[in-house]
């Protein structure tokens, strides 16, 4: 009777090697500290989903093939198995100057300067596939390697800098930074924002709360029955 209970309310999955049960409802990354692992690396915001360090490789019970995900973000399945996934840093550095990127008539040869592998996209999806955001990526690459750097921007706000699209890209595009690179680009020609000042102004004077049942912090800490 007892396991009967508990196999309403717990599930088992596999979580890089160890066999754990989970609450119904947890996400993945609930489920690692529910299980009393210890989180040394892959650790960021703690389920704000806010910053792309808890990145993981998710196959589901009965799929042949495993896909990208963010443990905070995603929850936990009867038979899955997950396994962390290490940062991996772009293949090579990208240096600029900031103060440079203010005149929006260089903003083509600057692009083509600092990530000339733009251009050579091979439209062949990876980076869409490996974002756990669902952004278009490849659309933001494509639009930036023509200089529409405010509407790559634009494609670029929710990026958590996972860097999983870094690592699909064949053509070594790092598509994350070049993301980067265009929304400095366009804050740097724009006035700031004003929500942005005003969460600058939360932070400076420490009222920036940090809430651990923030829609961010999904899924909600308790199971739905
Ligand atoms: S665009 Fe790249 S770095 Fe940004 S969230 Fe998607 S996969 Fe991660
Ligand atoms: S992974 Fe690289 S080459 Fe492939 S579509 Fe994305 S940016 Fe283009």
């Amino acid at each position: 009777m007892a396991v009967d209970s508990e196999s309403a309310t717990e599930l088992g999955l596999t979580f890089d090697g160890h066999a754990i049960r989970a609450r119904k409802g947890a996400s993945l990354l609930q489920a690692w500290t529910g299980a009393g692992l210890p989180l040394t690396e892959n650790v960021g915001c703690m389920g704000q989903g806010v910053c792309g360090a808890c990145r993981v490789l998710v196959r589901r019970q009965g799929e042949r093939l495993a896909s990208t995900a963010l443990a905070c973000e995603m929850l936990a399945e009867e038979g899955m198995q997950v396994s962390f996934i290490d940062h991996f840093p772009a293949r090579r550095s990208h240096a600029y100057d900031l103060h440079d990127l203010t005149d929006s008539w260089t903003a083509l040869d600057q692009i083509d300067t600092v990530f000339p592998e733009a251009k050579h996209c091979r439209h062949c999806n990876g980076c869409d596939r490996a974002c756990p955001k669902g952004i278009d990526v490849q659309r933001m690459v494509n639009l930036a390697a023509i200089g529409q750097t405010d509407a790559a921007a634009e494609l670029f706000d929710h990026c958590v800098l996972c860097n999983l699209c870094v690592a699909a890209c064949p053509e070594h595009i790092d598509p994350a930074h070049l993301g980067q690179f265009v929304r400095r680009m366009r804050a740097s020609l724009t006035l700031r924002p004003s929500d942005l000042v005003m969460r600058l102004h939360e932070i400076a004077d420490g009222r920036q709360a940090i809430d651990f049942d923030a829609p961010g912090a999904n899924p909600p800490p308790e199971a739905s029955p």
